[in-house]
């Protein structure tokens, strides 16, 4: 199909500095928890996506010197010339299909608490550092000796970064991550020399720096800035009115601006508290300023909402980062006039969560995210079927979906059998949920391209049992039934149910989803930690209940800090008056009243409650395949070859896993058993003598 002339526009070339973008595709930096340790997995990545059409594309923040790094979190080194064969894998990776190589330039400063390189951290003025982890150290205040270093460091960086064939190398100043923000925010820089003080003064290393990597290397590489548009830190960071200053003063020095919201947080606003294009007010008005290129992010997946931008004259290209990674074909698919299969991503911050926990990043939507390398998933190519020909799916939610999607894809003869009448699973029912429309995406792709599948059939308001999969002669039958949440508060806290003499009514997530709500008073139990708790404290509270939420954890919502809510959500509760009780788990009902007991003293308490909402835990739906499994020497002789359980149904989990596991199952269908094979190439340290 050919491109909607609309989109024309996103195709434009334009320059950056000494460089040209082949379009407005840019791929603005992001981590991916892979980093030095999975460099080819991390390329790997990268070249899926120069493939997909980006014109521009990012590594993850690179740390430029070990004098500053950020231990424990894995990001991408240039310390010295060791680490250049790893950087320029990346470049080579993104030149090979027309992508412009970048990578992002970064000197932590007060946010570096080196715990790795053992250095005393550097930043503008003394002050303890500044991490997710109130690391236990401070940075020392740099002298004038220190900026003549740093600026040097700069340099040799650039150097450095031009060998490994980069076209574009950023400097950061956003997200209160990179040292150039330290200087330019009051808050972090109380110098009283030539770097302290008005804002001239404040922006005077980023000149210098920028001056002298432009003099160093600015011949053949674009030097660009990533800036923070607001600090967000209160009365002493720097707001929009002063970065528009900042610009207008500076308006030719970077080759580009790359503008990013305030904290990372906004910037990587999850759908459910910021909107897609939700950055547009600070930016609008600065292209103006400046005869540069703008870039700027906003969760884009609509090319009608990206062509506005440019049309509109607030953006020269289209930054991304979670739209690139729910779907690194997201340029070639507008280009080729498939807007219907852009994989949208839903801005659940999973792939954040990656990161954040220094394992490795996984995206709900797309299951292929960073094991391209690892085991060979390409986003847009499957293998065709092998030796079976048809494939019975039990339950149509991300699990089963996906299965059936790639399983189709690959060109088996799938039926997909679903108990309720949508497809969607827990996604149909959660997306009702306050703030998570957006994760309806998940269902949406999935049915769309499933609809185009003439080798797939799906059956609604099909709940089928073991006698009826038994029957059906499938050859092989995948059951993503899913999950249930439990009743009795067993999760991590308690391992056993709690007591409960049934003298109030208690409720589960699932009945909240099936529009059964309790009224009055209610006592929230959160022993899950991920979004569930605050989301259903939220609907109660706007459904008019008085809600008390207790948890065992020192945070609402404590595994959100993972994927950037957590602030977002204690603050959402607070203004919705709901009473936060921390460190404390719900211990019994009895007599019409919740007891409660603090987890460290044990001291109990009593919560008047008209009911019980317990956001405990899930519990695989695998009674189906129990049965299935008990009548094993059943199969062979009805034709069956494999049974399977995937998704929630096998171990529940968050949607991802879901997606992963379904995406899985059909990958891994007749193909050869592995054994004990490990299922994924890693890189291996090399020893040195
Ligand atoms: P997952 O996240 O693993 O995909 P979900 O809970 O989202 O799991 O989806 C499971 C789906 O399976 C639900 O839509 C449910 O209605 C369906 N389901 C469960 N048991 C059966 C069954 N016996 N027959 C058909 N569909 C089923
Ligand atoms: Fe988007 Fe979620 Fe995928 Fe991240 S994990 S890219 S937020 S869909």
């Amino acid at each position: 199909m050919a491109r909607d002339p609309r989109y024309d526009v996103l195709f434009e070339p334009v320059e950056i500095g000494p460089v040209t973008a082949k379009n407005r595709f840019y791929q603005v930096p992001h981590c991916n928890g892979g980093g030095y340790r999975d460099p080819s997995a991390a390329a790997e990545m990268r070249r899926v996506k120069a493939e997909g059409g980006w014109g521009v594309i990012f590594t993850e923040q690179t740390e430029m010197h070990h004098g500053s790094e950020i231990a424990p979190y894995i990001e991408l080194r240039l310390w010295d010339d060791d680490d250049l064969p790893i950087l320029a894998k990346m470049a080579d990776a993104a030149h090979e299909h027309g992508a412009l190589a970048g990578t992002e330039l970064t000197f932590a400063g007060v946010n570096g608490p080196n715990l790795y390189s053992r250095e005393v951290p550097l930043a503008p003025t003394a002050m303890p550092i500044r991490t997710y982890t109130s690391d236990p150290v401070s940075a020392r205040a740099m002298t004038r000796r220190d900026i003549r270093d740093l600026r040097r460091w700069h340099r040799n960086a650039c150097l450095r970064a031009k060998r490994a064939d980069y076209d574009v190398i950023c400097l950061y100043a956003a997200h209160g991550h990179g040292v150039f923000q330290h200087f330019l925010s009051t808050a972090t820089n109380q110098r009283a020399d030539e770097y302290g003080g008005s804002l001239e003064n404040r922006a005077r290393l980023l000149r210098e720096v920028l001056e002298e990597c432009k003099d160093a290397v600015g011949d053949r590489c674009a030097i660009t800035l990533r800036l923070s548009l607001v600090e967000s830190i209160g009365e002493l960071g720097f707001s929009n009115a002063e970065i528009r200053d900042l610009i207008e003063m500076h308006a030719e020095l970077p080759d580009l601006w790359d503008l990013a919201h305030g904290t990372w947080a906004e910037c990587s606003g999850p759908s459910r508290f910021v909107e897609e294009a939700g950055q547009q007010p600070l930016i609008e008005g600065i292209k103006a300023l400046t005869p540069k290129p703008v870039v700027g992010v906003g969760r884009f997946t609509s090319p009608d909402v990206m062509a506005r931008q440019v049309n509109a004259g607030i953006l020269d290209f289209i930054g991304c980062a979670r739209p690139s990674i729910a779907d690194p074909f997201l340029p070639r698919k507008i280009d080729e006039g498939r807007i219907e299969d852009i994989r949208e991503c839903i801005g659940c911050n999973i792939c954040i969560s990656g990161d954040m926990t220094m394992s490795i990043s996984r995206c709900t939507q797309n299951p292929t995210f960073m094991e391209e390398w690892r085991k060979g998933w390409h986003p847009e190519r499957i293998a065709p079927k092998g030796a079976s020909d048809s494939v019975l799916v039990v339950g149509a939610g991300p699990a089963g979906l996906e299965a059936a999607r790639a399983l189709g894809e690959r060109g088996y003869r799938v039926v997909l059998a679903e108990a309720g009448t949508r497809v969607g699973g827990r996604v149909a029912r959660e997306r009702e949920l306050p703030g998570l429309a957006a994760w309806g995406r998940v269902a949406d792709y999935r049915e769309y391209q499933l609809s185009q599948m003439a080798n797939v059939e799906i059956y609604l308001d099909n709940e089928l049992a073991a006698d009826d999969i038994l029957d059906f002669g499938f050859e092989h039958v995948c059951l993503a039934t899913g999950s249930s949440w439990r009743a009795d508060a067993v999760a991590r806290h308690h391992v056993v149910p709690i007591a409960d003499d049934g003298s109030l009514p208690r409720f589960t997530p699932d009945d909240l989803m099936a529009g059964r709500l309790p009224a009055g008073g209610v006592v929230l139990y959160d022993d899950d930690h991920y979004y569930m708790g605050g989301v259903i404290a939220e609907l109660l509270a706007v459904h008019g209940c008085a809600v008390t939420l207790v948890t065992p954890a020192a945070q609402v919502s404590a595994w959100t800090v993972n994927t950037l809510e957590q602030r977002s959500i204690h603050a959402r509760l607070l203004e919705l008056g709901v009473d936060i009780v921390l460190n404390r788990a719900v211990c019994a009902i009895a007599g019409g009243e919740v007891r409660s007991e603090c987890v460290y003293s044990g001291r109990e308490l009593s919560h008047a409650a008209d009911a019980v909402v317990m956001v405990a835990s899930r519990v695989g739906n695998d009674a189906v395949w129990r049965a299935l499994v008990a009548r094993e020497d059943e199969w062979a002789a009805r034709g069956i070859a494999s049974i399977r359980l995937i998704g929630d149904a096998e171990a529940p989990a968050p949607i991802a896993w879901a997606t992963y596991a379904g995406h899985r199952y059909a990958r891994e269908l007749d193909t050869p058993a592995r054994g004990d094979a490990l299922p994924f190439r890693r890189e291996l340290t090399q020893l040195q003598d």
